[in-house]
């Protein structure tokens, strides 16, 4: 689970970790409520969990309140990556020089941590030359202060900037394994004339398989609303970038209807497993999610009836598109019961299917311009 760059920063002051002082606003008062608080000039930064806020608008510096009112309404209605902005981050504006890269995450490969640093960060941090950053690996029981601090000497720092980085480094190291993070990363981390550091953004992943250990975050909303609706019936679902929405009766089933669909041509808006056994409820429940999700031009629901009675599932269909009008249904339904199932589905606008195949061209054409 990714945090939010907020969230991100509660756990670095938690941490010890310098921040600049910030509130977060959902509108535009409450962004004038801040400058208050915070004085100007401040920087406005959009809430989303994409990267990149910086290159598409998301983060301004803002001088006056004309400026604010202008820039709270102008990036609250932005997108970045697609994604609407979800709150702003008010916050003290930073006067720094240079720009450090700092994490600490897993390497899957190397089946450990690793600590990367690097002078240059920012912004363009991705794009750069790999010679620039250090790496140095992480024990499992923790990170010691003269490894910190010979990263440090490596990167070139001296006085206060190599004492406060060292410091920086080792309480980064102890939230990611203490709160059990995939990654940890401040980018940048700023350095002041004073050879001081701040962490100006925050980039946090969380290690999924741990949160149960964490009830602290269960708090937080999902990451996508759809997701969370989808937790609560108990369906697997993720969302993807393509148009025809796949549903189905377990994640074999599904994960093959998506190469499916990949072969016909066609790309996968969401992957959604319906689980086992799965009642007229669950069915229904399935479709008046994935209708709402706002890049599907067709939904491709694939039922192999075991133990699901394939008539049930029918019914649920049924059921929803008569509801109002949406996106065109295809469905595939075989096994047990699958004739009277197709006979319910006759007049009801779903072209219906026995194969998985036929199902998915007929979606995959339904969406081709
Ligand atoms: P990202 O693009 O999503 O990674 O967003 P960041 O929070 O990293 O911000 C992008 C860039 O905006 C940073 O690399 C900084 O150069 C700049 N920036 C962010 N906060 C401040 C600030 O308080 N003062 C100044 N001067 N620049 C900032
Ligand atoms: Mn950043």
């Amino acid at each position: 689970m990714r945090l939010f760059e907020y969230e991100g920063k509660e756990l670095f002051s938690k941490y010890g970790i310098p921040v600049p002082r910030s509130k977060l606003a959902n509108d535009e008062s409450q962004v004038l409520a801040a400058v208050e608080e915070i004085g100007l000039p401040f920087v406005i930064k959009a809430q989303v969990l994409s990267g990149g806020r910086g290159k598409a608008g998301g983060v301004v510096l803002v001088r006056t309140k004309d400026e604010a009112r202008r820039e709270a309404g102008r990036v609250l209605a932005l997108n970045v990556g697609g994604e609407p902005t979800r709150a702003l981050l008010v916050e003290e504006a930073a006067q720094h020089g240079e720009e450090m890269y700092v994490s600490v995450s897993l390497n899957r490969g190397r089946r450990e941590f690793v600590a990367l640093a690097s002078r240059s960060g920012g912004t363009e941090v991705e794009s750069r030359a790999q010679g620039a950053v250090e790496e140095l690996p992480v024990p499992l029981e923790g990170l010691r202060a003269d490894a910190a601090s010979a990263l440090g000497t490596k990167l070139g720092l001296e006085g206060r900037t190599s004492s406060e980085f060292c410091s920086i480094l080792l309480k980064l190291e102890r939230l990611s394994r203490e709160e059990e993070c995939e990654l940890a990363e401040i980018n940048p981390l700023a350095v002041h004339a004073d050879g001081t550091l701040i962490a100006l953004d925050s980039k946090i992943v969380l290690d999924d398989n741990a949160l149960f250990r964490h009830p602290e975050f269960s708090q937080l909303p999902p990451e996508d609303p759809l997701e969370g609706e989808a937790a609560k019936f108990g369906f697997a679902f993720v969302r993807l970038d393509g148009n025809v929405a796949v549903v189905g009766n377990g994640a074999g089933l599904v994960l093959s209807t998506l190469d499916l669909v990949a072969d016909a041509g066609g790309r996968a808006a969401c992957f959604l497993d319906l689980g086992g056994g799965a009642q007229r409820e669950r069915v229904e429940a399935a479709l008046r999610l994935v209708r709402g999700l706002p890049s599907a031009r067709a939904i491709l629901v694939n039922i192999f009836g075991g133990i699901t009675r394939t008539t049930d599932v029918a019914e649920g269909l049924r059921a929803v598109v008569s509801e109002r009008p949406m996106v065109p249904v295809f469905a595939r339904i075989s096994g047990a019961e699958e004739a009277e199932a197709h006979a319910l589905l006759s007049d009801s606008g779903v072209p219906v299917f026995r194969t998985a195949q036929e199902a998915v061209l007929a979606a995959v054409r339904g969406v081709s311009p």
